[in-house]
């Protein structure tokens, strides 16, 4: 028979041994039982090694308005996309998100999604300049009333000023379902401020849920604007290893409050 003390004392010494699972490793145990619950449709083995990548650090790079890339930043291990481009578009992406991107689509694809493309992945310093010049005279064009400062503002608001677009990480992708024909200029960040319609789709539903699970987060959210700096995009989808996308999924986080959380 077991004595009161010994109830009290047994599991203190299992915590002391590392036994009892701590609040930290605690969330990783309920990342392992949710993964056991998802039964996935494609043979997803010769896709771990990449979604669940070993040094998971080098996919945390934070890129926003305070941490800028600059000019002269270029990823490494670039691939050109083996996947459904937008308009049969020729795009690079980092290898391993590659990868990881090629089994999420394979899922969506044998759940149903087969309308899903990339419209957007690594975009140059050049680009993005370009692109920021282009929505700077569209809305100096659609509002002569503002003064220049308030059309940067603006264009702020959906636009990655050069060197601050996460998409020169090579680490994001902007998704685009067949039909979305409102949308002025391909792609994310391109043509206004509102969503041009990819929340509205099953592909978004499904994302939403299961992105995480093959290393991608929903970056901009809906309420998270004042943390992110952008106005939620429903379409863009950073990847960051699967172990960061469930925590911040299961937390609903962004990548800058889960970096500012003790790793
Ligand atoms: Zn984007």
């Amino acid at each position: 028979m077991l004595c009161l003390a010994c109830l009290v004392l047994i599991p203190a010494l299992l915590a002391c041994q590392g036994l009892v699972p701590d609040p930290d490793t605690q969330t990783e145990t309920e990342t392992k039982q949710d993964e056991e619950k998802y039964t996935y449709l494609i043979n997803i083995e010769p896709y771990l090694p990449f979604i669940d990548p070993e040094d998971q650090s080098q996919y945390l790079l934070l890129v926003n308005k305070e941490h800028p890339l600059g000019e002269s930043y270029t990823p490494k291990d670039l691939a050109e996309l083996e996947c459904r481009t937008n308009g049969g578009k020729t795009l690079e992406l980092n290898e391993t998100a590659a990868k990881a991107l090629y089994a999420m689509l394979a899922e969506m694809n044998a759940d149903g999604i087969t309308d899903v493309s990339v419209t957007s992945a690594y975009r140059t310093y050049a680009y993005q300049s370009w692109l920021f010049n282009y929505y700077t005279e569209q809305e100096t064009a659609s509002h002569p009333d503002w003064t220049q400062q308030q059309v940067k503002d603006y264009v702020l608001t959906y636009s990655a000023y050069p060197g601050t677009s996460e998409h020169q990480s090579g680490l994001c992708v902007d998704l685009w379902v067949d039909g979305m024909t409102d949308l002025v200029n391909y792609g994310a960040e391109t043509s206004s401020p509102q969503d041009p319609g990819f929340a509205e789709t099953f592909a978004y539903t499904w994302l939403k849920e299961n992105a995480y699970r093959f290393g991608f987060i929903l970056r901009y959210p809906e309420d998270k604007e004042s943390v992110t700096g952008y106005s939620y995009e429903s379409w863009h989808y950073r990847f960051v290893g699967r172990k960061a996308a469930a925590q911040i999924y299961q937390n609903g986080l962004t990548l800058e409050e889960y970096l500012a959380e003790p790793q």
